[in-house]
């Protein structure tokens, strides 16, 4: 196999070492650093399963809930929550130590649900400017971030990043470049 041409400076997204990155889809700067991170990531799912199954176990009819409820429901912490019932923003009901219940469809007033973790996040529409001022051509590409042209072309047509031809130059957004090969998010 070629070995890639790709070599771009990245600070590693779980240490924050600076690196190397080898392909566009290098984020850690070692296998220790990509294991930690995908952990991470598995934790965060279970996670969000278990207020997932929390939330299917609250009954319909339901209206005074319980603050882990609450949490699963809302992702309102416990301290927010008790600030509101200092309020006097929610009704709640004190049903004795570590009991407290709070109106439901209050909270649905005050708040959006959690999303749920299985939903995936809805794809945003990108707003592109393809102004050649907002934008690099191939060539600037390249020499910026010392990719060759055949490989900027294959990271355009994997990303769906849009482009623009103008006479003998191919205009591609900075922002989506940028985004692409500096990583920033
Ligand atoms: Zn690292």
């Amino acid at each position: 196999m070629p070995v890639a041409k790709f070599q771009i400076k990245r600070k590693c997204q779980v240490c924050g070492e600076e690196f190397m990155a080898k392909t566009i889809e290098s984020w850690y700067c070692s296998s220790r650093c990509s294991g930690i991170a995908w952990k991470r990531r598995k934790d965060e799912e279970k996670r969000q399963e278990r207020l997932d199954a929390v939330v299917r176990d609250i009954p319909k009819s339901k209206e005074l809930i319980t603050v882990p409820e609450a949490y699963a429901l809302f992702g309102i912490s416990k301290e927010t929550l008790y600030r509101l019932i200092r309020k006097g923003a929610v009704t709640s009901v004190n049903a004795g130590q570590r009991q407290t219940r709070v109106s439901k469809e209050e909270l649905m007033k005050l708040y959006p649900l959690r999303p749920k973790a299985t939903e995936k996040p809805k794809a945003v529409k990108k707003l592109y400017s393809l102004e050649p001022n907002d934008c690099y051509t191939i060539g600037e590409i390249s020499k910026k971030y010392k990719v060759n042209d055949s490989t900027v072309y294959g990271h355009i047509r994997k990303y769906s990043i849009p482009t623009r031809q103008i006479g003998n130059y191919v205009y591609v957004p900075k922002k989506e470049i940028d985004n692409l090969y500096k990583g920033a998010k």
